[in-house]
């Protein structure tokens, strides 16, 4: 990569005209027919169910997915790299108004297709036009009969936009309008959280405590908006005669529950190993016992900047010892543009990756400032991005994967980096502070996402039996801490429930363990690829391929021969982050 990148995206390659662009215009328009053709489609299938009738309704089903998921990225892009566009937040409701359409008539189609009866069913799931994406097709028939009749069912869609997704709006309202006056500045609370990672302990702490004070004084609110958000949850799922709060999110990963006990079980036996890191750490900041605001605190005050091109360079050049087509793939995604990274004001924080299954490309948006954080977030967005390229050329029925699985084909790409990064470093210091970052990895996943974990299934539990005051939430969640970080910090956030998003996202539930499976599941697939990287390439595809049309325990077993509810395939992941907190041990060795 020898001429200058650019740092910003280019969104006229997909529709040109930015907010105001009449092809967006003209292709949502042409989407409504699309629509109004599978709506008629799906009436016809459902007064008459026939392979006949089936045939042209999975087709038009495909091209209307195909056509939200295009419109849809579209318009988060231009939402994220302006905040003040009006005229996005009207497609927003535009987009909104399509999706609600299309979910209903999805909704239709579960039902219809649960109708048939099993011989028909397993009939039509021979024919070749079916059997390929019969995985999928049986998930929705079966999801349709765990569920309330269908009037039910579209009834409750109806209600959740206001007495359900309205409390999530709700939060983030709240939240937009929380300011804190920190060192004569007026801060947004997210500014603040910037200043909880402080090389300097005494900034930390007291901005610690400036953060946890605005939460607690708005914590009656939040108590209102979670429990009704989870009381509104608990309801739909007494009437469907679902038991188990994770039966929702444990199907959406199509995961099972003893993969996920396995996975929590190992990880609980090994967290010793991790203690071992806290408390060096904890001599090094000079303290008997790390507070939460040490936690993500760097050890040294050396710090690295990276450039963006070399940044990309470097990426490119470690996913080509994995893999040539994930390095091409990056390097087309560099020089045609599709990253935004210019650090400027305007654009919303954090970073995502976004693709467009009509145009087969991808955007991926950040903003980067030089740091080596900055770099990882990057690798893992191209992480996302190359996994949707990988599916283009499969079905489109098939593509839809799940967090979990999405969530390995990014940190895959982080790790590739990082591990790179460590090789290379030049200093004792500098490898200090990345193992030290690969390590505060391993400690998130395994500790503060448990915590996460941990809080949700008590409070949901709690939930059940009426409201749950402030008090408890808070409560809930130091046990919930204590228990994760094994009680080896000196302090805790007990209003993490409230400052953390994520426990009031309606899209999702269960917005944690994910992580953590994506986190472990690409270490084992890492762990793979360092024995035979020669065929690494054509194995990862196949495996990415694979995640929207199989179970994950069917994912692991058919491309890495291992069980996921057995631990030892959990051990063997583990194992490989442990041997960064030994590696540490011995840097941080007097
Ligand atoms: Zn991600």
């Amino acid at each position: 990569m020898t001429n200058k990148l650019s740092m910003k995206w280019d969104l006229d390659s997909i529709f040109t005209g930015g907010s105001h662009s009449e092809e967006l215009t003209d292709f949502i328009e042409g989407t409504e027919e699309w629509i109004e053709k599978l709506n008629q489609e799906l009436e016809s299938f459902g007064e008459n169910k026939t392979l006949d009738h089936l045939i042209p309704l999975l087709e038009t089903t495909r091209e209307v997915r195909a056509r939200i998921s295009e419109i849809s990225a579209f318009i988060s892009c231009l939402t994220a790299q302006d905040v003040t566009d009006k005229q996005a937040k009207q497609l927003v409701g535009k987009r909104n108004q399509l999706m609600a359409q299309v979910q209903k008539l999805s909704t239709t189609f579960s039902f219809s297709l649960a109708e048939v009866t099993d011989d028909t069913w397993s009939n039509w799931t021979q024919d070749k036009k079916v059997e390929p994406i019969a995985f999928v097709l049986n998930e929705l028939r079966d999801e349709a009969r765990d569920k309330l009749p269908e009037e039910q069912e579209q009834l409750i869609t109806d209600l959740a936009i206001d007495g359900y997704k309205g409390w999530g709006e709700m939060y983030n309202t709240i939240v937009g309008t929380m300011t804190v006056e920190f060192d004569g500045e007026e801060l947004s609370v997210g500014q603040l959280e910037n200043k909880l990672n402080s090389s300097d302990r005494s900034v930390r702490k007291r901005a610690f405590e400036k953060f946890e004070q605005a939460w607690h004084e708005k914590a009656d609110l939040f108590t209102n908006t979670l429990n009704h958000l989870a009381g509104f949850r608990l309801q739909m799922y007494k009437h469907r005669n679902w038991e188990d709060v994770l039966q929702e999110p444990l199907n959406y990963n199509r995961m099972s529950k003893e993969t996920l006990t396995a996975m929590w079980d190992t990880i609980t036996k090994n967290k010793p190993a991790f203690y071992k890191y806290l408390n060096r750490k904890a001599e090094q900041f000079k303290v008997d016992k790390l507070a939460w605001y040490d936690l993500e605190a760097p050890i040294s005050t050396e710090v690295q900047e990276v450039k963006y091109q070399d940044a990309a360079e470097m990426i490119e050049k470690q996913f080509r010892s994995f893999s040539p087509r994930m390095a091409d793939f990056t390097n087309h995604a560099f020089k045609q543009s599709w990253i935004e990274a210019e650090d400027r004001p305007g654009k919303r924080p954090g970073g995502f990756c976004t693709s467009f299954p009509k145009s087969k490309e991808s955007r991926i948006f950040m903003t980067y400032s030089g740091t080596a954080s900055n770099m990882a977030t990057l690798a893992h967005e191209l992480g996302h991005a190359y996994h949707q390229h990988v599916m283009d050329d499969i079905d489109q029925l098939n593509q839809g994967y799940a967090m979990n699985v999405a969530e390995t084909a990014s940190t895959l790409a982080e790790m590739i980096v990082a591990d790179a990064a460590v090789e290379q470093a030049e200093t004792k210091e500098e490898r200090l502070t990345l193992v030290e970052d690969k390590i505060q990895r391993s400690v998130a996943f395994f500790m503060n996402i448990h915590a996460r974990f941990l809080f949700e299934t008590r409070f949901y539990e709690a939930r059940k039996n009426g409201f749950v005051s402030t008090e408890e939430l808070n409560q809930l969640m130091l046990e919930a801490q204590k228990e994760a970080y094994g009680d080896q910090l000196s302090d805790y956030h007990p209003v993490f429930w409230a400052a953390k998003l994520h426990f009031h996202i309606t899209g999702v539930p269960f917005y944690n363990f994910p992580y953590t499976f994506g986190y472990l599941f690409s270490l084992g697939i890492y762990a793979h690829a360092k024995t035979d990287q020669e065929n690494f390439a054509s194995f990862y595809d196949a495996l990415l391929q694979d995640t929207g049309r199989m179970t994950v325990e069917d994912l692991a077993k058919k491309h890495l021969d291992v069980d996921l509810k057995e631990e030892s395939f959990w051990q063997r992941a583990i194992d490989l982050c442990i041997e960064d907190v030994e590696e540490f041990i011995k840097l941080t060795d007097k």
